[in-house]
């Protein structure tokens, strides 16, 4: 959906604490770079801004060119902690030293210092867990484990997933069916009727937010709840970032108790300090039988997890729910120092304390541009602004324009996300300091105020 212009353009020369762009833009040396990965890669890989990452650190990302952008875009909500944190890039030198960098599902101390951290910081009861590559993965893990928690527990027709309209759990065949984009599922052509789709409570694309809603489209579609063995959400929707209401999810934990379906939350984006806590369901009181993790888990290397019920956990014999990559030393070495520098730093503290900074400037755009900014949504380190031409109209358009020249002026978000490309998407890493979330805060108003009218 997004094009950014492959021509290098003279923009300004910007020279602040947090930014320097001194070049035009595509730089002019990157092109051929540009051009061969054009080339040779799917046009799907080619959606975000052109700028070559040369380095990472922290809360900035350098090119060779001498360009440097703040990062709004933590890659994808990955480096929670930061670019390339000096405890992480520690360890993994450490591991790569000791020279162990491939096991399969062979044992290693690392591996069981991190299940078990990882169980420290998920809610009572949940502790066993599962390590895997991806958020695909960990999604599609819990969809299998619920229906056979589910087949065993009611038979052969409990096997029903519920999912959410607009919801995305990554992109292989069983997390698109679980999730609530319909043209993403178009490829699939033979749908499994066994994946439900019920409107998801955002209040602003779908403002009925009565959990009856819910039981009334299970009702409509023929599914009796007792054949639902698991309901999958994430605990926030990415391109709001939207969040149920409270008493909306604890009445989704209260029917999944009643028809011993399994409560799945979709943490591979939220998880780890992004909404402000270890975990975002954590702001609804509820506590999932499975959760899925990614992304921040490590803040770096490709990590997922399923955390979860020791009973649900068990339900396959040894050596029979497994991945080549499990555990990988590398991974797993870099999510424990993740963790424990999260605790040491306090960087979900940071995430909550820096949240009315953040959403204060942003509600102050939509103060002065209420007509093209149909909606602000944020919580911790998390928010978006819903460019709209009137109403609720997407303008994927002027959102992108407004990211453009963000990146033009050292501002690095990835591309507008949501079904209508109109989300200009903020999630910096969790370890941003006031002053530069500011600095940040000051570039995206003055581009709203240049480009909104
Ligand atoms: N679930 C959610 C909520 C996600 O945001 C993503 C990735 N954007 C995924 C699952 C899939 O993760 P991955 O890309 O690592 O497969």
């Amino acid at each position: 959906m997004a094009v950014y212009n492959r021509t290098p353009v003279t923009v300004p020369c910007v020279e602040t604490k947090y930014r320097t762009i001194k070049t035009a833009l595509p730089v002019p040396e990157s092109i051929p770079l540009l051009e061969k990965l054009e080339k040779f890669e799917p046009q799907s890989m080619l959606g975000q801004p052109p700028v070559v990452w040369d380095r990472a650190e922290g809360f900035q990302v350098y090119d060779k060119w001498g360009n440097i952008w703040l990062d709004w875009s933590s890659g994808v909500l990955v480096t929670n902690m930061g670019h390339a944190h000096p405890k992480i890039c520690a360890a993994l030198e450490k591991a790569v030293k000791n020279k162990l960098i491939a096991t399969y599902v062979f044992y290693h101390e690392q591996r069981a210092e991190l299940v078990e951290l990882l169980a420290s910081i998920a809610p009572k009861g949940l502790d066993k867990v599962f390590l895997l590559t991806t958020g695909s993965e960990a999604t599609e893990n819990c969809i299998k484990l619920a229906r056979t928690y589910g087949i065993q527990k009611g038979g052969r027709d409990k096997h029903v997933i519920v999912g959410f309209t607009n919801a995305f759990h990554g992109r292989t065949m069983g997390a698109q069916m679980a999730g609530g984009v319909a043209k993403q599922k178009e490829w699939i052509v033979n749908l499994d009727p066994g994946f439900v789709t019920v409107p998801f409570p955002d209040g602003f694309i779908n403002e009925d937010l009565r959990f009856e809603l819910f039981l009334e489209t299970l009702e409509n579609q023929g599914i009796d709840p007792k054949n639902v063995a698991g309901v999958m959400s994430e605990s926030f929707q990415g391109a709001g970032p939207y969040f149920m209401p409270i008493e909306y999810a604890q009445q989704l934990q209260a029917f999944c108790r009643e028809n011993d379906a399994l409560l799945i939350m979709d943490e591979v984006q939220a998880g780890f300090g992004r909404a402000g806590k270890w975990f975002a369901f954590e702001h609804y009181d509820i506590t999932p039988d499975l959760i899925a993790c990614g992304k921040g888990i490590s803040s770096s290397l490709p990590l997922a997890a399923v955390i979860g019920r020791q009973d649900v956990m068990n339900l396959y014999k040894p050596g029979s729910m497994t991945s080549t990559h499990s555990g990988s030393p590398l991974p797993v070495v870099a999510a424990v120092a993740n963790i424990k520098a999260m605790k040491e730093e306090k960087i979900v503290e940071n995430a909550a304390q820096l949240e009315p900074t953040l959403m204060t400037a942003l509600y102050d755009i939509q103060k002065k541009h209420p007509a093209r900014v149909g909606a602000v949504f944020g919580k911790g380190l998390v928010a978006g602004l819903q460019i709209v031409k009137s109403g609720k109209d997407p303008d994927p358009d002027t959102a992108q324009r407004i990211n453009e020249t963000c990146f033009h002026r050292g501002l690095l978000m990835f591309a507008p996300v949501g079904t209508g490309g109109q989300c200009i998407k903020i999630c910096p890493p969790l370890t941003i300091t006031k002053d530069a979330l500011l600095d940040g805060v000051k570039v995206l108003t003055q581009v709203c105020d240049e480009i909104l009218d």
